[in-house]
């Protein structure tokens, strides 16, 4: 039980693809019978056929927990997608529609912000050659760039979207002809993991597929490394761990490794910002670029706002006028998203804390752990 109580677990969140349908559609054919709720709250009960609208992303739908959509052919013809609602922030929060230009995805698999960015984009072209945009999605991992490019492609998102399939994000040139329109980035670098709570938030496991992608977290594991179990709602936790985010660590190649110890805790946490913090500064340098989102699935401040703090603390952010973008900035969605950073985690500054966009696992919410702050830059 995700949840907390005996009876009340976590709803599944459920992205409508727009590519495909439309949520319209969706309610009167595969969400035909339910009820309506018109709290997420409403929809947790067990055995219940409810579903929920969300009120601050567009397009996305919570239904009661026990449904299983995994056969449904919205699913399998990639109508519907399985995602988190804290997983949909980033795309919401880069508002690509508002840009006029390329797109670029700087850590992209199994796909599903790269799919979403199309969706937003193509959402208000009724006729796809209206789009001139193009969405630049890197994934370093050859393994996880064919799960990329499967679920891009069930998306339907294909047209729109330029696949770097095994390219290192960190290695582009940002000055290359290639990106010269790149006008707005999403980074949503691998982390900790430590927001994710069940088998619903592992992207891997987001795809219709009939075999498990290579990269996935049911291949033999690293010796001595612990998965979470991908059939069970939760994962086990180890004998000893005091916090859920010693659980399980994902890699720069996400990879899912267990840490055994708070030391090995710190180091991993320290080497994973170090890693962010790389992939914000180089993100900067794009000279068209006047937009940024980082987000994270972890719980650590040390990935999360003390990143961003570092970053807009670093001379190449002053020198290229990159600052954040301040909550009344922000789309309104994600305005009005109550839960945000604490002020104490960013050494008292007010501004900066309403800024972060947090969300916690286990709360009324009832999303996973997460993270996201957007970057903005005024240009003449
Ligand atoms: N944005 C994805 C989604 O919503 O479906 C999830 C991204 S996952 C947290 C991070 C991904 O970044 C992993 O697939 C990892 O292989 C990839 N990655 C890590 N470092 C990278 C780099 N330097 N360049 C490109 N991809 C990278």
């Amino acid at each position: 039980n995700g949840g907390g109580g005996s009876e009340m677990l976590r709803p599944r969140w459920i992205r409508i693809n727009t590519l495909k349908t439309t949520l319209e559609d969706q309610l009167e054919t595969t969400f035909s019978g339910y009820e309506r709720s018109t709290t997420v709250g409403g929809v947790r009960n067990r055995g219940s056929k409810r579903l929920f609208i969300d009120c601050h992303v567009p397009n996305l739908i919570a239904i009661s927990p026990n449904i299983d959509l995994s056969k449904s052919d919205a699913y399998k013809s990639g109508e519907i997608i399985f995602q988190d609602k804290a997983s949909c922030f980033p795309a919401h929060l880069l508002d690509p529609l508002a840009e006029d230009g390329d797109i670029i995805d700087a850590c992209a698999a199994p796909g599903n912000k790269t799919t979403h960015i199309a969706a937003i984009l193509l959402s208000h072209n009724s006729e796809p050659d209206e789009c001139s945009q193009v969405v630049h999605a890197f994934e370093k991992s050859k393994g996880r760039a064919e799960t990329l490019e499967k679920m891009v492609n069930l998306a339907g998102s294909n047209t729109w979207t330029k696949l770097h399939p095994g390219q290192d994000f960190l290695k582009t040139d940002p000055e290359s002809a290639a990106f010269k329109n790149v006008i707005a980035l999403l980074l949503d670098p691998s982390c900790s993991g430590s927001g994710i709570i069940g088998r619903d938030d592992m992207p891997e496991l987001h795809l219709p597929a009939t075999k498990q992608p290579s990269s996935s977290i049911s291949k033999p594991q690293k010796k001595g490394s612990k998965v979470p179990e991908p059939t069970s709602g939760t994962r086990k936790r180890k004998k000893g761990d005091h916090d859920d985010a010693l659980d399980v660590m994902v890699d720069d190649d996400g990879e899912v490794t267990a840490v055994n110890s708070d030391d090995e805790l710190k180091a991993r946490i320290e080497a994973l910002s170090k890693f962010q913090l790389e992939l914000l500064l180089h993100a900067f340098k794009f000279p068209a670029a006047r937009k940024i989102t980082y987000s994270t699935c972890s719980i650590h401040a040390g990935e999360n706002e003390l990143v961003v703090q570092k970053a807009l603390e670093h001379p190449f952010a002053k020198e290229r006028g990159w600052r954040i973008l301040m909550r009344e900035e922000q789309i309104r969605g994600m305005q009005q998203w109550p839960v945000r950073g604490s002020s104490e985690t960013c050494d008292g500054n007010e501004v900066l804390a309403e800024a972060c966009i947090r969300a916690n696992k286990d709360d009324e919410h009832c999303t996973m752990g997460f993270f996201l702050a957007g970057f903005i830059r005024d240009v003449k």
